[in-house]
């Protein structure tokens, strides 16, 4: 008897288990797919200046699944991390995002925009990694300071010396750096004066409740402040209404993205939506 349920409860839990398995692994097989089926697509999410001028844009991946329907980076980037196949996929967004910074070259009225692709740990840990943005940047025809690439503060803490140097690399090109998500990691304040940065880029978290939460607001404060003894620009992701953003330009930061502005749309809607402020 005892010993059936517990045949039974183990094999309960692997069943369970099994379905997880399964699941993630369906999911793995259907974003390798996904690839080859070009079922991947880019979002833009214009970034303005302080009149509210489209100066550039964030690139975000969207996967458009065939029975799924839109499955949100969230959830399929980490997967995409740890099961590697995040070095095609950031390679394709790579290239796709200069692809469509050449379109803008070609037109006057956008020929000035910036474009923001986001970079994944293992993609900067691959020894050809600089070899692999010069190959985008080249093969599409673009400007390097054109192209800003937003890194994270985790990303930064392995590795440290390996990834100074490809960014040197980089850098001497002409390739911008932001720091996404800033403040919600741990960098210390040494270590992010030796990185060779543009952009510190505030996290939405801290802007959500900017009003509200003092704590908030002082942490924002210091960001914009850290970022201007730097040296650096700074920017606020997630700004959601018009107060939230009068609040970020009284403490001194003047670039903005978020839903106030427009949400992240295909390319040929970016100008499509109309500046606010
Ligand atoms: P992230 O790079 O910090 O991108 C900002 C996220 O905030 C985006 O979510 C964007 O849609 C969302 N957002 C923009 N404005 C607002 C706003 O006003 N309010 C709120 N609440 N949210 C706003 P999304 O597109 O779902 O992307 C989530 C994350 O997935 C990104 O965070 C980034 O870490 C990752 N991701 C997206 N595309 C790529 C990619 O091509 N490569 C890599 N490695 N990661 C990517
Ligand atoms: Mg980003
Ligand atoms: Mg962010
Ligand atoms: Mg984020």
């Amino acid at each position: 008897q005892a010993k059936s349920a517990g045949r039974n409860t183990l094999r309960f839990f692997d069943n369970k288990m099994q379905a997880i398995v399964t699941s993630r692994a369906e999911l793995e097989n259907d974003l390798r797919e996904g690839l080859r089926q070009q079922q991947l697509l880019l979002h833009y999410q214009p970034q303005v200046d302080v009149h509210g001028r489209i100066i550039g844009a964030e690139a975000l991946v969207r996967w458009q699944h065939p029975s799924r329907g839109m499955v949100s980076p969230a959830h399929f980037i980490p997967l995409a991390e740890e099961s590697g196949l995040i070095l095609s996929l950031g390679d394709w967004v790579l290239n796709e995002a200069c692809r469509q910074l050449r379109r803008w070259a070609a037109q006057p009225a956008m020929a000035h925009l910036t474009m923001a692709v986001n970079i994944s740990a293992r993609q900067i840990h691959q020894p050809d990694f600089v070899d692999q943005v010069l190959a985008a940047i080249h093969t599409a025809g673009v400007q390097p300071y054109h192209l800003k690439l937003e890194l994270t503060e985790s990303l930064l803490l392995e590795d440290t010396e390996e990834i100074i140097l490809k960014m040197t690399a980089l850098k001497a090109c002409g390739v911008g750096f932001s720091l996404d998500d800033f403040g919600t990691g741990y960098s210390s304040l040494a270590y992010l004066k030796r990185l060779p940065l543009d952009q510190l880029k505030i996290d939405k978290s801290f802007v959500h409740d900017l009003l509200t939460d003092p704590n908030d607001a002082a942490i924002a404060s210091s960001i914009i402040t850290l970022a201007q003894s730097l040296g650096l620009n700074v920017i606020a992701e997630g700004v959601e209404t018009e107060a939230q953003r009068q609040r970020l330009e009284a403490l001194g930061c003047y670039t903005y993205q978020g839903y106030l502005f427009g949400h992240p749309v295909p390319a040929d809607m970016l100008f499509a939506i109309t500046p606010k402020k």
